[in-house]
């Protein structure tokens, strides 16, 4: 399957549900008017685009029909689908071009964190990177063996230690093997902290204090992951973590699980922040680089 073909299949159950029927409602009206503005304002809001997010999106679809005298509506869905590849913002990959570079993966338990991490360096291995893994969830021993088993399938190497050990000390050991194995990048895996837990908060910091000593002018990307089932929720654990790191990109994953797929046009505009992955699935290669126009396109097209 293509990757392309992936992303449909994977965004299945929100184009259905929801894109599905916007396209209907341009089909169902036969001119441009505020009904339909407004009966599409109300899909929106229900796929969890957000209530300002889709009224900034409706108020400039009904600024474009004047400006551009749409009166057709397979003109103005065309109109709509521009708008909305605008909201969701620009494609930013990964900034990683120290040797090493580090990529710090944070969000609480059960987002995807670990396999995402054995997915992007899957990705990286492909682009010829040299790639190693930390783990430095060392709360649960099962967490270490869940990454390993990761490894095993992405084919890198792994710095672990024993259950209940440092998070920071698996990291400072991870920078040294980076260092002396001439990795490209090393991806550190972090225990399911919650925002509100201050002791958790600050084992991040201690590893960040670690990272920036053991690897320092090392390019860091700090990536929150994000459930995308949890819909709205997800964007407000996120301010919670924006308040504490400093996030470089969201991985947003279990698209494919929910028919709420619209919150990424929320993320960016609510959060600053750049989608930079996208997950839809449970396999190696279900983990894509966001691209806002194959995204636009998996939703809208027949
Ligand atoms: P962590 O606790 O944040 O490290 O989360 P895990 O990586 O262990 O993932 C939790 C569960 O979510 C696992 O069963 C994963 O297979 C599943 N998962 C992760 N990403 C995706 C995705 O994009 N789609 C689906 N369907 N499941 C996913
Ligand atoms: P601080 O917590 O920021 O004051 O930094 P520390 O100097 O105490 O070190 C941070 C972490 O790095 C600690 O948890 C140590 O376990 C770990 N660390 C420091 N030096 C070493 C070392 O030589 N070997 C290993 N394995 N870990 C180290
Ligand atoms: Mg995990």
């Amino acid at each position: 399957m293509s990757f392309f073909d992936k992303l449909k299949q994977g965004l299945k159950k929100t184009k259905e549900s929801i894109f599905g029927q916007v396209n209907s409602i341009f089909k169902a009206f036969v001119k441009v008017d505020e009904e339909m503005l407004e009966e599409l304002e109300e899909i929106l809001i229900a796929s969890d685009v957000g209530v300002n997010i889709t009224e900034e999106i409706i108020d400039k679809l009904r600024d474009t029909i004047k400006e551009r005298r749409i009166s057709e509506p397979e003109e103005a869905r065309l109109a709509l689908m521009e708008i909305i590849e605008e909201s969701i913002g620009e494609n930013e990959g990964l900034n990683l071009n120290t040797s090493p570079a580090v990529i710090l993966v944070i969000g609480v338990n059960g987002v995807g964190k670990t396999t995402s991490i054995a997915k992007i360096a899957n990705c990286l291995k492909k682009e010829g990177k040299k790639v190693v893994l930390a783990a430095a969830d060392t709360f649960r021993a099962a967490a270490i063996d869940q990454l390993e088993i990761w490894a095993g399938r992405a084919d890198v190497p792994i710095v672990k230690h024993d259950e209940g050990s440092d998070p920071a000390s698996v990291v400072f050991d991870a920078c040294s093997y980076a260092k002396n194995h001439g990795c490209d990048v090393l991806i550190i895996d972090t225990a399911g902290r919650l925002h509100n837990k201050k002791n958790l908060m600050d084992e991040l910091s201690k590893i960040s204090r670690v990272i920036d000593r053991e690897l320092p002018g090392a390019d860091k990307e700090t990536l929150l992951v994000l459930d995308a089932v949890t819909g709205q929720n997800a964007i407000s654990q996120a301010k919670e973590f924006v308040k504490t790191s400093d996030i470089t990109g969201i991985v947003l994953t279990k698209l494919d699980g929910t028919a709420k797929g619209g919150i990424i046009i929320s993320v960016k505009k609510e959060l600053g922040i750049p989608v930079k992955f996208i997950g839809v699935g449970e396999q190696m290669d279900d983990l894509q680089k966001f691209d806002k126009a194959e995204f636009t396109k998996a939703l809208f097209e027949e």
